[in-house]
C-alpha cells in the first residue's frame, strides 16, 4: 500500500505530520513517500504541481494531502497559483467523486450555528460530482448578447451539461456508500427547471434498480438547502452535481461548526483517492502549533476505508478521535470553558494513545 504524502503550504506540514504519526502507530505496512505541492513546490521548482509530484501521486494507491495556498502567491498568473495543484491532481487522476462527511460530535454541538438538539449526533455524507457540470461545460465565455431584451450588451455565459455515464458512475458510488450506512440516498437536483437535472433524475432512478435494498428519494436543491438547516438528521447520504454539491457541502460543514474537524475524499473509478481536510492552508495560524489536526487525521481514516480496504483500522482512528474529544482535549479553534487546550502535536499524540 503506497501513499503519496503531499503536505503543501501553511499549516499543511503540521497537520499532515500528525496524521502520519497516527497511521504509523497502526502498524499496517504502509509505504509513504513525500513530495512538494502548491506554493512550496512553486518556490522550489517553479510549478505548483511538479512532474515528479504528479508521477508519485499517479503511482500511489492514495494521496494524503494537507492544503495549498498562501497570500504571497495571490498575484501569480492563475496557472502557477498553488490552488492549481489540486485541480491538476483531480484532472490527472480522474477524481470524479468528492465525499464529505459532516459529523457533529456530541461534545462540539455548541459550535454549530443550529440548536444543539438539531445537530447532536448528526452524521451526513455528501457525495458531490467533481469533474462535470457548469464548472467545466463548454461553451463558456463572454460575448455580445445575441438576442433578448439586452441584445448587444456584454454577457457572460456558462453551460450546464452532464452525460448519462457521468451520472451513472457517481450514482453507483453514492448507492454503494448508502449501502454501507443507513441504506437511504437523497439525490438532489433542480429537475423542475433544468433539462440537465431531469436527465440526472432519470439516470439515478435507472441506477437505483441495481440497489433495491437502498431507499431513493429525489429532492430539489432549494428544498435540500432548507432541510439541511431544518431537520438535518433526517438525511443520511446525499448525491448531487458539482454546482449544487459545492454549495450544500459548505452548508453541511457549517452545521458541525468547526472547520478543523471535517475530512474529505476525492475518488476515481479504481478507488484511488486524494484525501484532505476540508479547510485551507490557514496561513494566519501557520507555524504556531495551534492548528487542529483532526480533519487530516480523519481524512487518513477515510483513506484506509475507501482506498486501502482497511475499514477496521479506519474505525480505530475514528473511535480514538471520539475518545480524545470525550477526554476534553481541544485545539484552540474548538476550545470552550472547562476543556483542556492542547497544541497540534499534543492532539496527535493523544489520538495515538487513544487507539484501541
Ligand atoms: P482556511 O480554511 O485556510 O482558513 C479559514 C479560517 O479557518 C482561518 O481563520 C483559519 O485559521 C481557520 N482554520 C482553517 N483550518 C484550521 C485548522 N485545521 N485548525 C484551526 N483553524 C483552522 O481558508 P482561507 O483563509 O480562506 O484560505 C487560506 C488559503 O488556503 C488560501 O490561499 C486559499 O486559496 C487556500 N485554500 C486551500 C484549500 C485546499 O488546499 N484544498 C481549500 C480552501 C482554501
Amino acid at each position: 500500500m503506497n501513499i503519496a504524502v503531499l503536505p503543501g503550504d501553511g499549516i499543511g506540514s503540521e497537520i499532515v505530520a500528525e496524521a502520519v504519526k497516527v497511521l504509523k502507530a497502526l502498524d499496517l505496512k504502509l509505504e509513504m513517500e513525500w513530495a512538494d505541492v502548491g506554493g512550496v513546490a512553486y518556490a522550489a521548482s517553479g510549478h505548483p504541481l511538479p512532474e515528479a509530484t504528479l508521477r508519485l501521486a499517479q503511482q500511489a494507491d492514495a494521496v494524503l494531502f494537507g492544503a495549498v495556498g498562501d497570500w504571497k502567491y495571490d498575484n501569480l498568473e492563475r496557472a502557477l497559483r498553488p490552488e492549481q495543484a489540486i485541480l491538476g491532481l483531480r484532472r490527472a487522476l480522474g477524481l470524479f467523486a468528492n465525499l464529505r462527511p459532516a459529523v457533529c460530535y456530541e461534545q462540539l454541538t455548541h459550535a454549530s450555528s443550529l440548536r444543539p438538539e438539531l445537530v447532536a449526533g448528526l452524521d451526513v455524507l455528501l457525495v458531490r460530482e467533481l469533474t462535470g457540470d457548469v464548472y467545466f461545460g463548454q461553451p463558456r465565455g463572454r460575448r455580445s448578447a445575441p438576442d433578448g431584451a439586452f441584445a448587444g450588451a456584454q454577457e457572460g455565459f456558462d453551460t450546464m451539461r452532464y452525460t448519462v455515464p457521468e451520472v451513472e458512475r457517481i450514482a453507483h458510488m453514492a448507492f454503494q456508500a448508502a449501502r454501507g450506512r443507513k441504506k437511504h440516498l437523497t439525490s438532489v437536483d433542480k429537475a423542475n427547471v433544468l433539462e440537465t437535472s431531469q436527465l440526472w433524475r432519470d439516470t439515478v432512478t435507472q441506477v437505483h434498480k441495481q440497489y433495491p435494498d437502498v431507499t431513493l428519494e429525489h429532492m430539489y436543491v432549494d428544498n435540500a438547502a432548507m432541510q439541511l438547516v431544518r431537520e438535518p438528521k433526517k438525511l443520511d447520504v446525499i448525491v448531487t452535481g458539482n454546482l449544487f454539491g459545492d454549495i450544500l457541502s459548505d452548508e453541511a460543514a457549517m452545521l458541525t461548526g468547526s472547520i478543523g474537524m471535517l475530512p474529505s475524499a476525492s475518488l476515481n473509478e479504481k478507488k484511488q483517492g486524494l484525501y484532505e481536510p476540508s479547510h485551507g492552508s490557514a496561513p494566519d495560524i501557520a507555524g504556531q502549533g495551534i492548528a487542529n489536526p483532526l480533519a487530516t487525521i480523519l481524512s487518513a481514516a477515510m483513506m484506509l476505508r475507501f482506498s486501502l480496504d482497511k475499514a477496521g483500522a479506519a474505525a480505530r482512528i475514528e473511535n480514538a478521535v471520539k475518545k480524545v474529544l470525550a477526554q476534553g482535549l481541544r485545539t484552540p479553534d474548538i476550545y470552550s470553558e472547562g476543556t483542556q487546550k492542547v497544541s497540534t502535536s499534543e492532539m496527535g499524540d493523544a489520538v495515538v494513545r487513544a487507539l484501541d
